[in-house]
């Protein structure tokens, strides 16, 4: 058995395509670019869901550039329809879908929640604008100290007492 190139002549080893099918792989074979006989799995599932002459009529009627695409995209298909025998790749999208749909209501309520807390802070700065300035001592009596600070050029040292009128 000869296992030189495929490219010399048609006794070359068979591309998966023309092994699986049985037939003389010629050196022009539309398959043996994109079913290489060490991935023999490609061409079976595409087979068994598309049908080689189906790929065949596919590929001969694109560019030869756009080829190996479609054949990822068709192996991608049929490996979904083989495991998922109802839903096909269209399950994996519809799942897809859904999480799309989950983050984005997750999304949407962290947003609300970020301007929520926005709103929050900006009406709390307005209540008191200088929080800065209210000093340590307001932490614990903040009434008084609030009270204190509007009086404070009358009563300078009285800050702290607590009966202060
Ligand atoms: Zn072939």
């Amino acid at each position: 058995m000869k296992d030189s190139g495929r490219k010399q002549g048609g006794a070359a080893s068979p591309c998966a395509a023309c092994k699986l099918l049985r037939r003389r792989c010629a050196e022009d074979c539309l398959f043996a670019p994109y079913f290489p006989a060490e991935e023999p799995h490609k061409f079976a599932s595409v087979h068994k869901v598309f049908g080689a002459s189906n790929v065949n009529k596919m590929l001969q009627e694109l560019p030869e550039h756009q080829r190996g695409d479609a054949v990822s995209s068709m192996v991608y298909e049929a490996n979904a329809r083989v495991r998922d025998p109802v839903y096909g790749c269209v399950g994996a999208i519809s799942s897809l879908q859904q999480q799309i749909d989950a983050l984005q209501a997750e999304l949407a309520l962290a947003q609300a929640e970020v301007v929520h807390l926005r709103m929050r802070q900006l009406s709390s700065n307005a209540d008191n604008p200088s929080p800065s300035t209210k000093g340590r001592r307001s932490h614990h009596h903040q009434p008084k100290s609030l009270f204190n600070m509007d009086m404070s050029t009358e009563h300078d040292n009285n800050m702290d007492d607590p009966f202060w009128p």
